[in-house]
């Protein structure tokens, strides 16, 4: 077969190279400028926040997130095993210990009965990921951690996404969204820290810029800027946030032709899951997706690695996902627990596969990534019989 099918491919959808030629001629292309102005408007008045600082990714939203808890070593953050190694990293950077939550079987979300069970005093954040753009049971992860601990949610999947109509990352006291190129909406890398507490506001703007109150100086708050506190230069470049601006201000397109490709791989394989050949992802009826993936689940990793290989021999690139992070030597050698059980995650994680999507995956390209797995299991495809 000639054609190949890459597993993601970032696509330009609206004004991305209009704006990353005007922020050129313009002459801002640092951080702080008016695209990241816009962008950061744009998110906060979506996201319902008291601010979004844009950022060079999600990994360094998160690196601003742990700063502004002033993590301390004995402290403990729980996070899933089941996720990027981003999720945890920040942390384990600012001298915290990780404990590591399963996930439960329906979203792939933290489970928030594993989350009860590793909470003490110690326990300073917990940090859910919304799993493929599917709101995790936040509601019950809020109950279960009450006022002891921060949340700070890894939103680099979920962005417009809604759990019983409101918006993941709203939720927590943080939650950091990532635009890298493999996300929902790029500009090749960048993130963001949004801020759901007005007391953070301040202070993360200082952190973000190299530890000073350059932001106050400019707003005309101090008559000179110094340095006041720790930080790092976590701010995104202007081009970066022109390119983003483009791609956010087509999100209701972006949104509705990912869900296409979602609502036509889940009604072609609908058959498969009929016949128990394998299992399709599932969204709950009381959240919205944010389309970010397609998974499939395979009874068994054997029939898992069999059809990976089956579909990559014909250029259809599907791909695994997470290697759980208690699996891991640096996240072994992060966590406090002596016996960390994870059954879903250790369960999952080898029998999930995830198929390619993108924007502009053609339905011709779709079809035939589901023959190829009709095949696989020897089966008729409904696409060939219609
Ligand atoms: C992609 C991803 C990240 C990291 O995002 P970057 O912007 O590349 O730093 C973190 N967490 C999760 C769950 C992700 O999928």
């Amino acid at each position: 077969m000639a054609t190949t099918v890459p597993f993601n491919r970032p696509a330009i959808v609206g004004s991305e190279i209009e704006y990353v030629i005007k922020a050129i001629a313009d002459g801002h292309s640092s951080s702080g400028g008016p695209f990241s102005e816009r962008c950061s408007q744009l998110l906060s008045s979506e996201l319902g926040a008291r601010d979004v600082l844009l950022t060079t990714s999600c990994t360094d939203a998160l690196e601003l997130a742990a700063l502004l808890l002033d993590l301390s070593p004995g402290d403990v953050v729980i996070v899933p095993s089941f996720t990027f190694v981003s999720t945890a990293l920040a942390f384990v950077r600012a001298g915290a210990k990780l404990r590591f939550a399963d996930i439960e079987p329906t979203t792939l979300g933290i489970c928030p009965e594993s989350v009860q069970e590793l909470l003490d005093e110690r326990v300073r954040a917990v940090v859910p990921v919304h799993y493929a753009g599917v709101g995790c049971k936040i509601h019950q992860v809020a109950d279960a951690v009450g006022p002891a601990a921060e949340i700070v949610e890894d939103n680099a999947h979920g962005l417009f996404g809604t759990v019983e109509g409101r918006q993941l990352g709203s939720f927590g006291r943080f939650s950091t969204l990532s635009f890298h190129e493999t996300k929902n909406f790029n500009c090749g890398e960048g993130g963001a820290l949004v801020l759901n507490r007005t007391d953070d506001v301040e202070r993360a703007h200082v952190l973000l810029d190299k530890g000073t109150n350059r932001r106050a100086f400019l707003q005309g708050q101090v008559d000179k800027y110094s340095w006041v506190d720790t930080g790092s230069s976590f701010g995104l470049s202007n081009l970066l946030a022109a390119y983003l601006l483009g791609q956010l201000q087509r999100r209701t397109e972006v949104l509705s032709r990912r869900e296409s490709v979602w609502r036509h791989y889940h009604q072609a394989l609908d058959g498969l899951e009929e016949r128990g050949l394998l299992t399709r992802m599932q969204i709950p009826s009381n959240r919205t997706c944010a389309w970010h993936m397609y998974y499939v689940m395979l009874n068994t990793s054997q029939e898992r690695r069999g059809l990976l290989d089956h579909l990559n021999d014909r250029g259809l690139h599907a791909t695994f996902h997470y290697v759980p992070l208690h699996s891991s030597p640096a996240g072994l050698a992060a966590t406090d627990q002596s016996n960390v059980v994870c059954p879903v995650t250790d369960d999952v994680s080898g029998r999930l596969l995830r198929l390619p999507f993108f924007n502009t995956l053609s339905l011709a390209a779709q079809d035939a990534v589901v023959e190829a797995i009709y095949s696989y299991f020897g089966v008729g495809s409904p696409i060939q019989n219609s």
